[in-house]
């Protein structure tokens, strides 16, 4: 018999993360098409109650956690150590987890140690007499596969904005603190504070309803042959505070940034869209001032509905990729949708 086991961890405000939220839709799927599967639940973090009461309808059987300061930052060592003596305690043979950073960087290793197997960026599940297959993305998510392994425990992260968000009321549950010892080895790595690039605005909004990608044409010599940094800078940032959009770039728009010149200072790499990018999910895009060649078109796979707005009405954008295509000078037509908001 199977034991699925959901793994979370808390947010810095000891919170459920969104993307965990998510997976353990995920992982009750999941329950719920292997009937015969023990089904529980592990959670890791400074202070995990909050977390815990937010999963407690979920109908896990058991609830495992590993709670105190030394868990409160993301940490390769006594991650590790607390997400390895969960699943040894539940006897876990599939664990689903959401793809966060945190479990990105640790998850691989738990499964090493406990000389199970990985599959990343899982996007579905689904059980054939016995048999649980999933589904991944393949090459940047550009093909997906169905896949199914023998070997036991099978670790599982899922992909954010996949599954809907778990919501329920709180269910009383007794909780299982599963002991972890750390030595020297294991706190020698100390989180003393974050780095972030460069930016005066926080532009990358995963929940956004709308992602606004931004390209090298807010940068190109316009009617009058002058560039309009400024007012490119005051008409994207307008758009993004009145609609709450999040900021994607093309990749010639971020290099350009960094090379020094044509700096909009409120995006970095982070933003970039497409093959070399990201590959956001939103339910809505719009696309302004870019080509929108293949690579961008990548970027844009998991974007439900897509529009552009450019001054050419052959560019890549008119090729059948965009739903609506708007044969507009930018500046003009963001700044009065800014106003409209
Ligand atoms: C291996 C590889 C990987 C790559 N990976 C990526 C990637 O991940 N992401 C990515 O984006 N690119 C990637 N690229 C680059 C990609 O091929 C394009 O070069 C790039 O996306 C072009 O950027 P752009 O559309 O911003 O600029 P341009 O192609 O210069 O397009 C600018 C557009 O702005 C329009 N415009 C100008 N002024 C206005 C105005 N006032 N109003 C409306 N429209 C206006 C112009 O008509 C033009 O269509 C990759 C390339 C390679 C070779």
């Amino acid at each position: 018999m199977e034991t699925i086991l959901y793994l979370a961890h808390t947010d810095d405000d000891g919170a459920l993360p969104r993307a965990a939220r998510e997976a353990l839709t995920g992982a009750m799927t999941l329950r719920s098409q292997m009937a015969d599967a023990a089904f529980v639940a592990g959670f890791i973090g400074g202070d995990v109650t909050a977390a815990i009461e937010a999963a407690s309808g979920c109908g896990a059987s058991a609830f495992y956690a590993v709670a105190g300061p030394d868990f409160a930052a993301s940490r390769y060592a006594s991650d590790a150590a607390a997400l390895e003596a969960i699943c040894r305690a539940s006897g876990a043979t599939i664990v689903v987890a959401p793809a966060t950073s945190r479990f990105n960087r640790v998850i691989p290793g738990v499964a090493q140690r406990l000389g199970g197997r990985i599959d990343t960026h899982v996007g579905g599940f689904s059980v054939a007499g016995a048999e649980l297959r999933v589904q991944r993305g393949f090459y940047r998510q550009r093909m997906v596969g169905t896949l199914t392994r023998a070997a036991r425990p099978w670790f599982l992260t899922v992909d954010g904005g996949i599954f809907a968000k778990f919501e329920s009321a709180p269910a009383p549950v007794t909780v299982q603190a599963v002991p972890v010892t750390l030595d020297a080895k294991h706190t020698r790595t100390r989180v003393v504070g974050f780095k972030a690039p460069q930016s005066s605005a926080q532009t990358i909004r995963p929940d956004a309803s709308l992602l606004f990608v931004a390209g090298v044409g807010w940068t190109k010599k316009q009617a009058d042959s002058q560039v309009h940094l400024d007012e490119a800078a005051k008409v994207i940032l307008g758009f993004l505070d009145k609609s709450g959009a999040s900021l994607g770039s093309s990749k010639s728009l971020v290099d350009q940034s960094t090379e020094g010149q044509n700096v909009f200072s409120f995006m970095s790499h982070l933003n970039q869209v497409g093959q070399t990018g990201a590959t956001p999910r939103h339910p809505k895009g719009l696309s302004a001032c870019c080509h929108g060649e293949e690579p961008h078109v990548v970027g844009w796979r998991f974007v439900g509905e897509r529009r552009a707005i450019n001054l050419d009405p052959n560019c890549g954008w008119a090729q059948g990729k965009a739903d609506v295509l708007y044969i507009a000078d930018a500046f003009e037509l963001v700044r009065k949708v800014g106003e409209l908001l």
